[in-house]
């Protein structure tokens, strides 16, 4: 921008602000200016706003009042606001958070507090004053409940000059049926705002679609599919809107649906029927939302621009900064991701706004750009740069309103042309009102946004009006130090693993391409001792598919095995932890640079799924740095203790032996990874025996180790059957220990043999099998739990140790959760792994099918079914069970863990949360617990009562990550300690301690010395 453009536009956004600033603000405004997300208050809201109008029950709702208003001092708030809507709902929480105090005290009953406290005022009435206060909040989000009522609440906007762009609430379909009911109400809303556009696109009011709304499935994961099927929606809806001549916004979303966000644009783009020209010229309605804060987004505008052209159309582009930058930040974080896909520092995404602006303005009568913006200064230079070309500005409803007039105010005073606003206006019931409200929230309550430092007197008006070019221009580096690249999140010690950007079809084409040639690869198992008998090894998916051969070792071999590994262990422990810790990074840097052969084999040989052989991979680099940090934390020297003058104590850990490392095949890399490079890093050797179905994977795991530099004797792979290879390790008399993940059965039978040998008593770490369940009470966001049951239940076909099991939903709730929960299930797609698109793989073997089907018709005689998939067309050659969902009346019912798809529904009585704890409990198994719950002493109670390992909450329970999420259970569970986690090294190891006289040579010599001192 040149100094003079630059000047005018400064001095306006100084007018602006000031003008703003002398106002009082009014609706959303003054409720963020109240209640800033900093603020006990201010969270307490939006943790109300978000959950309670969905609770249908008098329990639960009384409980979530209880624990968030309780706590803050709503008194303070009182007429701090001129804003009647934000002192009336103050009120209601002011009321209610008196009659409710010291509910919440944790020492007390607390339910027995919220009931004597309630019990002054009648719960009725504090129920009721609250939800008040819930719907006056909702409805200054909302527009309308439906089109009706908003087109009737915008006429004096429009007689105002105002235009709207209507967005019919509802994102993110879990289900076909929802997805059908969002695209019906766009249908509607249509039809209705056609009867009253007669003005053209640029004045009628429009309408804004996010397509997450209408295929639940709208991900890349599901690109071509998703997009054949929103397509002709998006098109009879656009068509609609072509015939109207009202504007047709196709909303951003997530970085990852970019594409296929534009897939859409470009599919409609090139059809001829919408912009048939009419009356002499052709509609110039449609088009996309872009976000700024995406590193994309100016080559993006570029595009648009140049496909425009191409296509010979006129384009209606909005230009917003973007609504998900938190999410995309942690989203590429769990990914581990190279980087971002947005930018980190907020003055970085104003500078880039300013860019794509430029280079939409710059596209000329291509492009009719909008701005949505409530940034006075991103509003003045926009302004500025246009210089009389023409555009338009957006606003939410509710926000930026005083803005907005005070340029109207401006642009007369200096004789320009009004520039023409519009408001986004969202349409639909509270229910749907959630996702968009909690962004709101979320977006303006940060401190970083314009609307919260105009608000805020400390900010000064220099300050709010600077010029971001400048401010970036300034800034080194311009990337934000604060937010680390997802490789470095776990510091110097250990870098995180890498992993892949499956969304990007330039990283996606080419690794599915070289994964298609590896499908031909025949792979080999050998012991690392001995020849071993030939055994061919076929792929679960299709058992004709063969994917190579394992020589499975003989007892004479495994004996063999453990004595030259006795032999050798010695040195190694005399390595120490620093050069124990090199190899390992050593093995886990080849292991990624061999990936694509590890999902290769993750895909063929144990029927993962390319995203779950990703996950996996990821998993095993983890294990073997996390490892390789604690052998240079515990191993590379003495640990001093404490004593008296003039002794010298110290501690130092070493390695047992010989340990025997008994890996899953459902974690083939994962866990037979972290199984032996644990015992490695302590200073054992390992004589590492890979589950019967997946030897080849160990075997190339143990490959890389070995060229990493680790002796062959020091890790040896042992494939073969369990009573022979297990069964000779473990009674082998120079074994010191063993390490074991699978069955519980098998881990009583590993223990009963342990303790029948004859010498030392030798550890035995086993982590077993679980009965996992999830608690969902009636706070919980239906589609969260969706989302995250289907995950935690059908994810890797169920086959993993975490899995969901059993699903406890209050039963208020149940009918409509249980039915969002099948709908998702129906969009679940079961078959070939190595298809992107499959959700769900085949079990392991045919005796994994087995049992699974053997559960399954026990439970069609004793259970209800909800829903139960059908297994692939091709799946004669392999070994499928589609996942399952039944009710059942208990949990008593279920007396073993089922290893695979099926999950089980029992409904609970809200106010019966501690017997379904107790039942839990019961079970005697500890491994993984979900809750979804949005009361903090629900939380509180879970997690003070429940026995399990790992308990996640409002999330699923799958994935648990290295060192931030050790992993192991208890009770029949396993022994501990957790995987992953600050204890587990140092279980491979004995202590020993030195203590030396030191005054035996004659004198405290140090002691003299430290007084003299
Ligand atoms: C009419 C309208 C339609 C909209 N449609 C969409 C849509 O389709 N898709 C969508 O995603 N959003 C949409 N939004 C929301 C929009 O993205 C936000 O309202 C907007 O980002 C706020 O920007 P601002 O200029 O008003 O505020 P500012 O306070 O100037 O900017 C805040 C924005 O800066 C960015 N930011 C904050 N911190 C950082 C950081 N550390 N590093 C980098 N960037 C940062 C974020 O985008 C944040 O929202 C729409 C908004 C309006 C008004």
């Amino acid at each position: 921008m040149d100094a003079g453009t630059l000047g005018e536009a400064t001095a306006m956004a100084r007018a602006l602000v000031k003008g703003v600033r002398a106002q009082k603000p009014s609706g959303i405004d003054a409720f963020l200016q109240t209640y800033d997300l900093g603020s006990d208050e201010g969270i307490a809201m939006m943790c109300l706003a978000e959950a309670l109008l969905r609770i249908p029950d008098a329990h639960t709702a009384d409980e979530l009042i209880a624990d968030k208003l309780a706590g803050p001092d709503w008194s303070e708030k009182l007429g701090e606001s001129d804003s009647a809507f934000v002192n009336a709902a103050t009120f209601s929480l002011l009321l209610t958070g008196k009659v409710i105090e010291g509910a919440n005290d944790r020492t007390d009953n607390w339910r027995s507090a919220l009931g004597r406290a309630v019990g002054r005022l009648g719960e009725p009435v504090v129920r009721a004053a609250v939800r008040e206060a819930m719907k006056i909040l909702g409805r200054n989000f909302v527009f309308g409940r439906t089109i009706d009522e908003a087109l009737k609440r915008a006429e004096p906007e429009r007689r105002a000059g105002l235009s709207h762009s209507f967005d019919m609430l509802g994102e993110a379909a879990k289900t076909f049926a929802d997805a059908e009911r969002y695209a019906d109400s766009y249908r509607s809303a249509l039809d209705r705002i056609a009867k009253e556009a007669k003005d053209g696109f640029r004045k009628s009011p429009g309408i804004s679609v996010k397509l997450t709304a209408l295929h639940p499935r709208y991900e890349y994961l599901r690109q071509a599919e998703a997009v054949a099927a929103v397509v002709p929606i998006v098109r009879e809806l656009a068509l609609k809107a072509a015939k109207a001549d009202v504007h047709f916004t196709i909303d951003a979303e997530e970085a990852d649906r970019l594409e296929l966000q534009l897939d859409v644009f470009e599919a409609l783009l090139a059809d001829d029927e919408l912009f048939a020209p009419k009356g002499g010229s052709s509609w110039g309605g449609f088009g996309i939302a872009i976000q700024a804060y995406q590193k994309r987004a100016l080559p993006l505008c570029e595009w648009v621009a140049e496909a425009a052209r191409a296509h010979g159309r006129r384009l209606m582009v909005r230009l917003v900064k973007g609504a998900y930058w938190d999410t995309e930040v942690k989203a590429a974080q769990v990914a581990g991701l190279p980087d971002y896909p947005v930018l980190t520092r907020k003055v970085a995404t104003d500078v880039s706004y300013l860019a794509c602006a430029k280079a939409l303005l710059d596209a000329g009568e291509r492009i009719y750009p909008a701005f949505a913006s409530h940034n006075a200064n991103t509003i003045a230079q926009v302004k500025a740069l246009a210089k009389g070309r023409p555009f338009e500005f957006q606003r939410l409803h509710g926000m930026g309103e005083a803005l907005y007039d005070e340029l109207a105010r401006l642009e007369e005073a200096i004789g320009d042309e009004r520039t023409p606003v519009r408001i986004y206006a969202p349409v639909g019931s509270y229910r749907d009102l959630l996702a968009y409200l909690v962004r709101r929230l979320l977006e303006n309550g940060a401190n970083s946004s314009f609307v919260n430092r105009i608000a805020d007197e400390q900010v000064s008006l220099d300050e709010l009006v600077r010029d971001p070019v400048a401010e970036l221009d300034a800034l080194e580096p311009k990337r934000n130090p604060k937010i680390v690249l997802p490789r470095d999140l776990f510091g110097e010690e250990r870098r995180n693993s890498a992993g892949v950007d499956l969304s990007d079809p330039l990283v996606r084409e080419p690794l599915l391409g070289r994964l298609k040639v590896l499908e031909s690869r025949n792979w080999t198992a050998r012991p690392t001792v001995g020849k071993g008998k030939g055994r061919a090894v076929t792929s679960p998916y299709d058992r004709r598919l063969e994917v190579g051969t394992v020589f499975e070792a003989s007892a004479a071999e495994v004996d063999r095995m453990v004595r030259a590994a006795h032999a050798a262990q010695i040195d190694w422990d005399a390595l120490g932890g620093e050069a124990r810790a090199r190899l390992l990074e050593r093995a886990a840097d080849l292991y990624e640079e061999h990936a694509e052969e590890l999902y290769s084999l993750c895909i063929r040989e144990a029927g993962k799924t390319l995203i779950d052989a990703v996950l996996e991979v990821r998993e095993a680099v983890d294990f073997l740095r996390f490892y390789a940090s604690e052998a240079r934390r515990q191993f590379s020297r003495p640990l001093p203790l404490p004593g008296p003058t003039g002794e010298q104590n110290e501690l130092r850990l070493h390695g047992r032996g010989v340990f025997a490392s008994i890996s899953p095949w459902n974690f083939p890399l994962a866990i037979f990874t972290g199984l032996t490079s644990a015992p490695l890093a302590a200073g054992n050797a390992v004589i590492a025996k890979p589950a019967g179905q997946t030897p080849l994977i160990g075997a190339l795991a143990v490959e890389l180790m070995h060229q990493a530099g680790i002796p062959k004797d020091v890790v040896q792979l042992a494939p073969g059957q369990g009573s022979v290879v297990g069964g000779t390790l473990t009674a082998h008399p120079l074994l010191a220990g063993v390490v074991f993940t699978g069955s519980t059965e098998t881990a009583r039978m590993i223990n009963r043999t342990l303790a029948e040998r004859d010498g030392p008593i030798v550890p035995f770490i086993a982590e077993t099998g679980g009965q996992n369940a999830m608690i969902v009470d009636s706070s919980a966001l239906p589609e969260q739990v969706t989302r995250d049951v289907i995950s935690s239940a059908f994810q890797s076909a169920g086959q993993r140790c975490s899995a969901l099991r059993v699903l406890f939903v209050q039963e208020e709730v149940a009918d409509p959760m249980i039915a969002m929960i099948a709908g998702a299930m129906e969009a679940l797609k079961v078959g070939d792994p190595s298809d992107l698109a499959t959700d769900v793989g085949p079990v392991i073997d045919e005796a994994a099918r087995k049992a699974l089907d053997d559960h399954i018709e026990w439970l069609d005689k004793n259970a209800k079914k909800i829903c139960r998939l059908k297994p692939p067309k091709k799946a004669a050659n392999g070994c499928f069970v589609a996942p399952a969902f039944y009710e059942i009346r208990s949990l008593s019912q279920l007396n073993r863990e089922n290893f695979g798809a099926i999950l089980h529904v029992i409904r609970f009585a809200g106010d019966k949360l501690e017997k379904v704890v107790e039942d839990i409990n019961a079970t005697r198994y500890g491994l993984t617990l979900g809750l979804q719950s949005r009361i903090d002493t629900v939380r509180d109670y879970v997690e003070e009562h429940a026995r399990v390992g790992n308990f996640y909450v409002n999330r699923n329970q799958i994935g648990a990550v290295v060192e931030s999420q050790p992993f192991g259970g208890e009770g029949l569970s396993g022994t501990g300690p957790k995987a992953g986690g600050p204890h587990y090294v140092a279980r491979f190891a004995i202590e020993r301690v030195t203590c030396i006289d030191t005054t035996a040579a004659g004198g405290n010599a140090s002691l003299m010395a430290a007084l003299e001192g």
